[in-house]
């Protein structure tokens, strides 16, 4: 049995976002040291972690010199180079493993690992020419949702398609060298199982927690999200189901589209904590970024129970649209908490931070987390 990484050692982090961010203030409270690795300056993480290295993630000798410092490497994001992590595993662990990033950077290859393991994704076709499209289109049907296999997230890389007559454009418009066509699902709704496996296998799980998206990017988490009791339990057994079949050590997120008649249907999965996965940190005994630093370190996961229902509510940089919002009237809610994760430039579109409310029904949360959102932009 391999020794667990007792807090004191340093932890090292791929990439500088926000979830590099609230995972070194998870592990800095259990008593860590980070260090972090990103070719960007005045970073989320960079800001909060004890060690900030900046380089582009191909300096491998930088990246050795790097992972020779720390006890274990973790990533925030899926795009981190295979060489990267190739080179940070001659010196660490590298939790998740680099073949957990190496599936799901692509979403052919996660689709056909999970579909191989007899698990059920929505239908897709790759496709690697126009000619490949159009087979695809008349072979699977239209609508349906043109992406590229690669470096795709929060809809980016993507194009609906709903005739024929739209494949050329569609083609033209994504210009990625392997794509694929997946059917277009009329969904009831959207969910996601948070969910955390050690090192010797012990698995738990948050959720599921239900999810709405504006423009293709998250808008509104809820926990608990209610749904009859037997597709709470299958959406918790397929995602374990998951992170058994991937090795996964760490955190990962399996997102859900839920048909009209109550099927799950996985739309993609990511190796680290999740945005969906945000209300943990003031809703459940043991928040997401925490079970990564335990599950990465070799120790005992905490437990994922909430403690109370509650919305999570993006705030994309829109949000300071007619200047700095108004923090004042969002605080006069006792039961909410403020998350802002330190970015300077609040791009449309840009994650900026995210607020979470605490209340005795998630319809309540809810309603809370939109009016607290709505009202910073009252003066
Ligand atoms: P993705 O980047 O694949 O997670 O897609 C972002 C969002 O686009 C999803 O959360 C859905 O709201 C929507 N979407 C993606 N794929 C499909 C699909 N096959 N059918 C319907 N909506 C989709």
């Amino acid at each position: 049995m391999t020794n667990p990484i007792l807090p004191g050692a340093t932890l090292g982090m791929l990439g500088s976002g926000q979830l590099g961010r609230m995972f070194t203030i998870a592990a800095r409270r259990l008593g860590y040291r980070v260090h972090v690795l990103s070719p960007d300056t005045e970073t989320p993480t960079g800001q909060v972690a004890d060690v900030e290295v900046r380089c582009d993630y191909q300096d491998l000798d930088r990246v050795a010199e790097f992972a020779r410092g720390v006890s274990v490497v973790s990533f925030e994001f899926e795009n981190v180079p295979s060489e990267t992590t190739e080179v940070c595993r001659k010196y660490c662990p590298v939790r998740p493993d680099g073949s957990v990033l190496h599936t799901s950077q692509n979403r052919y290859r996660e689709k056909s690992a999970l579909k191989e393991a007899g698990l059920p994704v929505t239908p897709f076709t790759l496709v690697r020419s126009l000619e490949e499209l159009e087979a695809a289109a008349k072979q699977q049907g239209l609508p349906g949702v043109f992406k590229t296999a690669d470096w795709g997230y929060d809809g980016k890389g993507q194009v609906v398609v709903r005739s024929e007559d739209e494949l050329p454009a569609a083609w033209a418009k994504l210009n990625a060298p392997q794509a694929i066509l997946e059917k277009f699902i009329d969904f009831e709704g959207e969910l996601s199982v948070v969910a955390a496996r050690g090192l010797d296998g012990q698995f738990v799980s948050y959720g599921p927690i239900g999810n709405v998206h504006s423009n293709h990017i998250l808008d509104i988490s809820v926990c608990p999200l209610l749904v009859p009791g037997s597709v709470a339990a299958d959406a918790i057994e397929i995602t374990r189901a998951v992170l058994d079949r991937l090795n996964v050590v760490g955190v990962m997120c399996v997102e859900f589209f839920l048909t009209k008649n109550q099927q799950l249907l996985i739309n993609e999965t990511a190796p680290r904590p999740h945005n969906s996965g945000h209300l943990t940190i003031d809703a459940h005994v043991t928040c997401q970024f925490e079970q990564q630093v335990r599950a990465i370190c070799g120790l005992p996961l905490g437990s994922g129970e909430l403690r109370s229902p509650s919305a999570m509510a993006n705030l994309l940089g829109d949000v300071w649209d007619s200047g700095e919002p108004n923090w004042t009237a969002a605080l006069r809610h006792p039961n909410l908490k403020l998350h802002l994760y330190g970015k300077q430039d609040p791009r449309p579109g840009r994650k900026m931070g995210h607020l979470t409310v605490l209340a005795p029904t998630v319809h309540e949360a809810e309603q809370t987390a939109k009016q607290a959102r709505a009202a910073l932009k009252f003066r």
